[in-house]
């Protein structure tokens, strides 16, 4: 674990402290502290789906298994085809799919076959239905077809002995019908990572009670267990902790021995939860970050136990952007996969953006397509931490990097889909 930089409550609250973290530096402190879970168990191949792969899958078939036709048309011997003019082959014998000619094509005859038909013996070429001649039993074909057109060879997707997904991958629908073509019903994965949540702060209330004055209720355990869930983790919601330290502190102890991540969100700010600090550097190894970023400055992280900790901010969309640039991809390097980070691509912003140098800013956009099929993005209105309206509009972070300042319409930006998130 990297040498943790305590950030006391002054420098927490200077937007420019020299002992702000980088965004960058901050992932690759985390990423570089995490050793991913290596225990392993079997799954059947459904149940595999989204779960990450604990080993390198080889095939132990051909696949195709033989060689077959990719079109329906007519197996021939590649030799008959004539450079000129047209030749006559006799029709000596159709094949379906799944049931293959018992017989050798010899020269000048021919068989009638179907897509994913085996191509039978003798026979290298197929010439498609649609440029032949049929007269009776017999075809015309002409000179339009070359030796070994239409042909699927067996092997040709994956051959016997090659490395089909290797260790690390995640298994997409995709990938679960590329283990079903190798006939493998089980496969080994890596153990879903246990993650305990909840929030923090006395002016919380949960769903069903009686807002009281000035309070709120607490939408931060409804988006964590959104992203958490779409992630594909296993999730212990705790709730709410009041901000009392015999209940903190014995939160933090239960949780952090039975999960592999603690996850909090809200008093890891100036002058807030005090409780939460103070217990924290009492039982465990955390580290009290003023990133670089906005929203969401303050940042904890580091260990309790064997559980690793994330101490998110309060703010619903500070939660939500401290989630995905730094707890999503930890989860990632915990589940073994080999993907840590989402994809980011440059987009022309159609809006005015205010940005202010010395922080990466992840603003809030719509992300589209204009009329000449170019990308282009738009802000989503306001962009104060506690709009989770300007997040909910959203399909994409504009991420404006460290040195940026105004971005004036019509400039390139890079933007972070968050299709690509999840
Ligand atoms: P904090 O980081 O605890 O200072 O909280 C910052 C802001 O986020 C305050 O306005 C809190 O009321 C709000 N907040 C904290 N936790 C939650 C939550 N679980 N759900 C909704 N808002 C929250
Ligand atoms: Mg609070």
């Amino acid at each position: 674990m990297s040498e943790p930089i305590n950030c006391n409550d002054s420098c927490c609250s200077d937007d420019f402290n020299p002992n702000s973290l980088e965004a960058e530096e901050a992932l690759s402190r985390i990423l570089d502290s995490i050793e991913a879970i290596n225990s392993t168990e079997k799954v059947s191949l459904r149940s595999g789906l989204g779960r990450i792969l604990a080993e390198d899958l080889h095939s132990n078939i051909n696949v195709p298994s033989r060689t077959n036709s990719a079109m329906d048309g007519y197996a021939v011997v590649g030799t008959d085809l004539p450079d000129t003019g047209t030749r006559q082959l006799k029709i000596v014998g159709t094949v379906f799919a799944g049931n293959p000619l018992q017989e050798t094509v010899k020269s000048s005859t021919c068989a009638r076959i179907m897509t994913g038909g085996v191509i039978p013996d003798g026979t290298d070429t197929v010439v498609i239905q649609e440029i032949v001649e049929r007269v009776g039993n017999s075809i015309q074909v002409g000179n339009n077809t070359k030796t070994g057109d239409n042909i699927r060879q067996a092997g040709e997707d994956i051959a016997v002995g090659d490395l089909v997904l290797s260790k690390g991958t995640q298994i997409t629908p995709a990938n679960i019908g590329l283990i079903a073509s190798l006939g493998i019903g089980e496969i080994k994965v890596t153990r879903r990572p246990r993650v305990a949540f909840f929030s923090t702060g006395d002016e919380l209330q949960s769903i069903g009670e009686e807002l009281e004055d000035g309070n709120v209720f607490d939408s931060n355990r409804y988006t964590i267990y959104g992203m958490l869930t779409k992630l594909g983790v296993e999730i212990i919601d705790i709730g709410i902790i009041r901000d009392v330290k015999e209940d903190v502190e014995k939160t933090f102890s239960e949780t952090a021995s039975y999960a592999d991540v603690v996850i909090t969100s809200g008093g890891v700010s100036v002058g807030e939860a005090d409780y939460v600090k103070e217990v924290l550097n009492e039982i465990g190894q955390i580290n009290f970050w003023k990133v670089a970023i906005k929203p969401g400055r303050p940042l904890a992280f580091g260990k309790i136990k064997n559980a690793y900790f994330f101490g998110l901010p309060g703010n619903p969309v500070s939660v939500m952007v401290t989630f995905y640039q730094f707890a999503q991809p930890a989860l990632n390097k915990l589940m073994g996969s080999q993907q840590l980070e989402a994809i980011r691509i440059k987009a022309i912003s159609m809006s005015k953006l205010n940005k202010r140098a010395g922080r990466t800013e992840y603003q809030r956009g719509i992300l589209e397509k204009n009329e000449d099929g170019d990308l282009i993005v738009h802000k989503t209105g306001a962009q104060d931490s506690g709009i989770l309206s300007s997040m909910s509009q959203a399909n994409c972070f504009i991420v404006l990097p460290l040195e940026s300042k105004d971005v004036k319409q019509g400039t390139e930006v890079t933007v972070q889909p968050f299709f690509g998130l999840v």
